[in-house]
């Protein structure tokens, strides 16, 4: 592995990388920064934010550019204000030990006179968003004619922004033979023109797979019916108390009322939306850095700005049409080789959107069980016991108090005296789980009409009636009767429960249990943790409403969804029989 001290970098660069705390070249800086000091290639990297792509291009440009010449060497272009002063800051941070390197943030939305002040004293590398630069050439305040390097940094950004005609227009202003840097997460056929139109047989550089997500982060999601997504959003939040995170939604308005709703209901949490004034999103973007929010609920758009390293979770309250807005969403959590969650909350109508997303980013999602109240109790009262393990005493006005207080408990013995904290505390923390409702998954719709197709009168037993259950595992799960009959075995100790028929799909399946045992059953399954999820188990539908079902189901799909209608032949019963 290449260090930074082998890539030519001088003293000065070397301290500041040091004080940075660098201490070895992330993957994209071994590869990017060689190529930019050892050859003049134009280079097309895609690279996820986080990954350490400014400091990938920003070292080589400060190495590169003379801060004895007084005319723009450099240009870097970039989607957003917040990018671009987040760039100019990381570039005066190499550039600490490096002479009087001038570098400039210009973006709209602030005074254009200082901007234009500021270039007419010389500016080195110019940072910009196009809309602005564009002004600026205008105006004549911005001469490019001596820029020897472009960056396009999160050009998938710009393009998704409307930026490409402003690119264009750039691009043509700045001398031919310069050397074009292109930085995007993801490749599409528009980066792909520009790099044909203005990049010379660029080198292509890929950091993970290409159109993937980070390696370290987990996707997961919770089935939730519609209604109840705003309460699996609360107990995510109560189930991980440490919480730091990104929750997105679809539209301003739904933005607002979940943040409304959960500073309403009193968690660190605040709106990040483009119905804010730019001052307004300032501030709320600076609570959020700088910790005092533990939860930001934002629109794709509005969170563009924002770049934080240590995100614990992303939360997509509502799934992007466009699989590529969930790869930015999710790339924003395990960065700087740090683990991520990015957790989708789904209802069934949303299902099909996880599957594109799974194609594009090449990995499954996993489900999760939406964690009961009695579990989300249990891990606040763990974790404040954690805090109380750690905590630090011995503050000196908390100390005069402690001989009184002692005096007072003198009778409880330690048992008792932890019985009555533990229970005060754990009032606290049942709240709304008090009553002990369960959220529980929806049963997949298809599920209901493959039980149309496959109910047919229940048999009779030797003993009795029959009773067809449904269970949310199948055959993907590698459920199959041996597992079946070991987990009716293992939670009805003692007891004989007649099954008969098994009907094993692939995500779900039917069985029958003796009628006077179907009860007892659900109850001893129906909810319980079982192969990474909690089960679903409950009676199959009414035979009268069954077939109603099927008939809708059949009529609305042979006239309208026919290629849908193939699909499901595939979710075929392989059937054993038991009695
Ligand atoms: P970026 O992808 O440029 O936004 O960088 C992501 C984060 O990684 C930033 O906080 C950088 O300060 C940090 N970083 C960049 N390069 C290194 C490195 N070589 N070692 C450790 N951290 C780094």
């Amino acid at each position: 592995m290449i260090q930074f001290e082998e890539m030519g970098f001088t003293p000065g660069i070397l301290k500041a990388i040091k004080e940075l705390g660098f201490e070895h070249p992330m993957p994209v800086q071994e590869k990017v920064i060689p190529m930019m000091l050892g050859t003049e290639n134009d280079i097309i990297a895609l690279a996820q934010t986080g990954t350490g792509k400014t400091a990938a291009f920003g070292l080589p440009l400060v190495l590169s550019t003379d801060p004895e010449m007084n005319s723009t060497q450099a240009l870097i272009l970039c989607p957003t204000r917040e990018l671009c002063i987040q760039i100019t800051g990381d570039l005066t941070d190499y550039s600490k030990h490096t002479g009087d390197l001038r570098i400039l943030a210009v973006y709209g939305g602030s005074s254009i006179e200082n901007q234009i002040r500021e270039l007419k004293k010389g500016v080195h590398i110019i940072v910009a968003t196009p809309g602005r630069l564009i002004d600026l050439i205008g105006r004549r305040a911005a001469r490019l004619n001596n820029v020897h390097t472009v960056v396009l940094d999160e050009a998938d950004e710009m393009l998704n922004m409307g930026f490409l005609d402003s690119i264009n227009e750039i691009l043509e202003e700045v001398p031919e033979g310069r050397r074009t840097l292109l930085f995007s997460a993801t490749m599409s056929p528009e980066i792909g023109s520009i790099a044909r139109k203005y990049m010379n047989s660029p080198s292509e550089i890929t950091i993970g797979t290409k159109n993937s997500s980070a390696e370290n982060v987990s996707h997961n999601y919770y089935l939730v019916h519609a209604r109840d997504k705003y309460k699996v959003l609360k107990r995510i939040a109560d189930f991980e108390p440490d919480i730091y995170g990104i929750v997105f939604c679809r539209t301003r308005k739904e933005t607002q009322e979940v943040a409304s709703n959960l500073i309403n209901d009193g968690y660190d949490a605040d709106a990040l939306h483009g119905d804010l004034s730019q001052s307004q999103r300032d501030a709320v973007m600076q609570k959020f850095r700088q910790k005092n929010l533990q939860i930001l609920v934002a629109t794709d758009v509005a969170a563009r700005g924002l770049d934080v390293d240590d995100l614990t979770h992303v939360i997509n309250y509502s799934l992007p049409d466009d699989p590529e807005i969930y790869t930015h969403r999710s790339g924003r959590t395990g960065r700087a080789g740090k683990t991520g969650i990015s957790i989708a909350l789904v209802h069934l109508k949303e299902k099909n959107n996880l599957n594109k997303i799974e194609r594009l980013i090449k990995k499954a999602f996993k489900p999760l069980p939406i964690p009961t109240g009695t579990e989300i109790c249990e891990k606040q009262l763990f974790n404040w016991a954690a805090k109380i393990e750690n905590v630090t005493t011995g503050h000196k006005e908390i100390e005069k108090y402690i001989p009184g207080i002692k005096e007072r408990f003198e009778n409880l013995d330690r048992e008792e005296l932890l019985r009555r904290v533990v229970t005060l505390e754990f009032e606290r923390f049942l709240g709304d789980y008090r009553h002990g409702e369960d959220l529980i998954a929806p049963v997949p719709e298809k599920a209901l009409r493959q039980e149309g197709r496959n109910g047919k009168r229940s048999r009779d037993n030797k003993d009795g009636d029959y009773t067809r259950l449904f269970i949310n595992r199948g055959k993907s799960d590698g459920f199959y009767p041996e597992q079946l009959i070991d987990l009716i075995n293992q939670n009805t100790r003692g007891t004989k429960v007649p099954i008969g028929r098994i009907d094993l799909m692939k995500d779900f399946s039917f069985f029958e249990v003796g009628s006077d045992h179907a009860d007892m059953l659900i109850r001893a399954l129906h909810n319980k943790q079982y192969m990474d999820n909690r089960l679903v188990l409950q009676k199959a539908q009414e035979k009268t409403e069954r077939n109603n079902r099927t008939n809708e189901f059949r009529g609305k799909r042979s006239s309208q969804r026919p290629e849908k209608r193939r699909s499901d032949k595939r979710q075929k019963a392989e059937r054993h029989y038991y009695n």
